[in-house]
């Protein structure tokens, strides 16, 4: 990934109703605090975008030396309530008031309230849910659900989790294991056989979409599909996002029914709202056994879940599936505050009818730039642009980085570059953008891109 310099530079002044930039970029007095994080943080923490938070609301973000940006990152597509949203910040004033900040292994009223509101949410038959904190966890507990689920079934052959390259689930080991990045792997060294990848049907690199090519592929790989526990995807690959055709993931809800396999959805970045409908797997028209649950589920505080199929939910005893933050009162407090808003204020619509503008937007740059803008996808309100060498399906990051770049001098906010090589300029405002705003993101995208491209 490259680094984005910290050597302040001048960039002309912007003064509209959405950005402003007022000073040189990064900030001259952010140095010390950046360098600061440097120097006491790994450096796997660096490669983000050079500015200091001060405040964020809505969808714009605020430093403290006047500058006002746009935000088109929701954090890392965390805050699909809008940032602070204000039902959100007077949830939490009340727990504080409350005085109640920590409970486990206790009983608290607001987490009966959220468990229920989550599983009504899902669809029928998925009612059980399990509060964790980080989305990595929840997609290692829907693993370790599954492969529980599939020796008791099937004895201890019945092991095998199938998942798809590229797949991004999370950095500890269970979701490395199921990930499809190999370089992200590489420090396992004695890597679980149990854990398979095939093809994920992208429709960019890989242009064979047909399930025939997952069938085939477990074949090459020797797994027998009765030996399938559960298959594991993200409702779409973060890098893109690409999502499969829909008839792919509905041959692959049969084939996980025919084997008594456990589909499992990663939803920690497409739910809530992101894609327009409130889970991206009803897109599909499939009905998944788990779904790992993080990011926009609080819009804020650090919370995940699994929500599940009771059988499967139920396979650990009393006291044996436990996590000790799990259902932690204030993270809690903000997702039902969150759930509501999202719900109240139509932000879920909101993302389904700006889709065509901010698509329509994209398409008319990549028309532009169509050497170097290689792939354009989209649903709702997560969208990217794939920078590729000319001509070809080689990404090219650093041009990638040059067009963030671009944008943050201008006042719009992304997080570095993602996919491949840094090659996916990634959008994805918070689900509370106006059309208004949004327009104006995409005019300094497009003048970013006419200036890097050109
Ligand atoms: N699954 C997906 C699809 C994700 O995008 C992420 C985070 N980017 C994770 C899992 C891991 O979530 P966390 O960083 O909260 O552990």
């Amino acid at each position: 990934m490259a680094l984005y310099t910290i050597q302040p530079v001048k960039v002309p002044q912007v003064d509209t109703k959405y950005r402003k930039i007022r000073t040189a970029l990064p900030v001259p007095e952010s140095i010390p605090i950046i360098e600061q994080l440097r120097k006491y943080e790994p450096q796997s923490m660096q490669g983000q975008p050079p500015l200091i938070w001060d405040r964020a609301e809505g969808f714009q973000v605020f430093d403290k030396w006047g500058n006002m940006w746009l935000d088109w990152s929701s954090g890392v597509l965390i805050t699909n309530a809008g940032h602070a949203h204000p039902k959100i910040i007077r949830a939490l004033q009340s727990q504080l008031n409350q005085k109640l900040i920590s409970s486990y292994v206790f009983y608290h009223e607001k987490r009966a309230e959220l468990v229920k509101l989550l599983a009504e949410k899902a669809p029928q038959g998925l009612d059980k849910v399990f509060l964790l904190t980080t989305g990595s966890e929840a997609t290692e507990n829907a693993i370790k659900l599954a492969r529980t689920y599939g020796i008791k079934k099937g004895g201890k052959e019945k092991h095998i989790i199938v998942s798809f390259h590229n797949a991004f689930h999370g950095r500890t080991l269970g979701a490395q294991l199921a990930g499809g990045i190999p370089a992200l792997k590489e420090w396992i060294v004695n890597v679980d056989h149990g854990f398979v990848q095939v093809p994920f049907p992208d429709g960019f690199f890989q242009e064979d979409t047909s399930f025939d090519v997952f069938l085939r592929t477990l074949d090459s790989l020797g797994v027998e599909a009765k030996n399938v526990a559960g298959v594991i995807t993200e409702s779409y690959q973060g890098g893109g996002p690409f999502f499969m055709p829909k008839a792919y993931a509905q041959q692959l809800e049969t084939f996980c029914r025919e084997n008594d396999a456990l589909m499992i959805y990663d939803e920690v970045q497409a739910g809530f709202g992101r894609t327009g409908k409130w889970f991206a797997f009803e897109h599909y028209g499939v009905t998944p056994d788990l779904i790992a649950c993080g990011k926009g589920i609080s819009s804020s505080l650090p919370l995940a879940a699994v929500i599940g199929r009771s059988d499967v939910m139920e396979l650990y005893a009393p006291g044996s599936m436990t996590s000790t933050h799990s259902g932690s009162p204030l993270p809690v407090a903000s997702a039902v505050a969150n759930l509501l808003a999202l719900e109240e204020e139509k932000l879920v619509e909101n993302a389904a009818e700006l889709e065509a503008v901010l698509m329509q937007g994209l398409n008319k740059i990549q028309k532009k730039h169509p050497a170097q803008v290689g792939f354009v996808s989209g649903k709702g309100l997560v969208a990217g642009l794939q920078i590729v060498k000319p001509g070809t399906k080689e990404g090219d990051g650093a041009t990638a980085q040059k067009i963030n770049e671009a944008c943050f001098h201008k006042g719009l906010l992304m997080f570095a570059p993602v996919g491949a090589g840094g090659m996916c300029i990634k959008i994805s405002p918070p689900l509370s953008i106006t059309e208004e705003a949004l327009q104006e993101g995409i005019g300094v995208l497009d003048e970013a891109c006419d200036e890097v491209l050109k």
